[in-house]
């Protein structure tokens, strides 16, 4: 299963991607994640990243695919993975086609998590994370289930921040709902409501598509 995950920060795309690649046994690939491990590493390329994250800004489009290329030519995305955070513009998403073109492989499908803009804003504000793992909990959670460490808060999960990310959101990356539903990959989710029932979903349209492929 090769899948991309799009929605607007916050709207629960790491969270639905994290239970997706446990079910299908796929590696979770967010960019968001692999840039604050990169801006963390410290050295000239960090700075760089740092500019674009702390800002609320996409990185280049060209550095964004690289990442990308070289993390999918690793051996266990060999049978399948799930995309989170990318492609995050039309031209990333062309970029992208050509890659897989030469690759020799296909998406199956992209998700697009969809909730409100004020929702979103609520969510990233009050959210936490793991500062080791990576895994969001909403506001009033202190603790990793999982690491069993302190959450943190993201350095770009302040109001203004957040709201420039969603502006930020609307204008790239909005574009790549119609971008996916002109080549029929576009599964659409409402994204509001517990994690679950969210994910259920989720899983109901993807059983859909693979319905629609078994009657061709
Ligand atoms: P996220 O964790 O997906 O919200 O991403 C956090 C930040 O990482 C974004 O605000 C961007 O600065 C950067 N980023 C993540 N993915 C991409 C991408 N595909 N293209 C450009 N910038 C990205």
């Amino acid at each position: 299963m090769r899948l991309v995950i799009m929605g607007l920060p916050g709207a629960g795309k790491g969270t639905q991607a994290a239970l997706l690649s446990e079910k299908f046994g796929i590696p979770h690939i967010s960019t968001g994640a692999m840039f604050r491990a990169a801006k963390g590493a410290g050295g000239p390329l960090a700075r760089k990243i740092a500019q674009h994250i702390d800002q609320g800004e996409l990185v280049p489009d060209g550095l964004a695919l690289a990442v990308v290329r070289a993390r999918l030519e690793q051996e266990d995305c060999r049978d399948g993975f799930l995309l989170d955070g990318f492609p995050r513009t039309v031209s990333q998403a062309r970029m992208f086609e050509q890659l897989l073109d030469e690759m020799g492989i296909k998406l199956d499908a992209a998700i697009d998590i969809v909730i409100s803009a004020d929702e979103a804003v609520r969510r990233i504000v009050e959210r936490k994370t793991c500062p080791r793992c990576g895994a969001t909990y909403p506001g009033g959670t202190e603790v990793c289930s999982v690491c069993q460490v302190p959450l943190a808060k993201r350095e770009d999960d302040d109001e203004p921040t957040a709201r420039k990310r969603l502006l930020i959101y609307e204008e790239q990356t909005w574009p790549l709902v119609e971008f996916y539903r002109e080549r029929g990959l576009l599964l659409k989710v409402h994204g509001e409501g517990p994690i679950d029932q969210v994910f259920h979903r989720v899983l109901a349209q993807i059983r859909g598509l693979q319905a629609d492929e078994v009657l061709g």
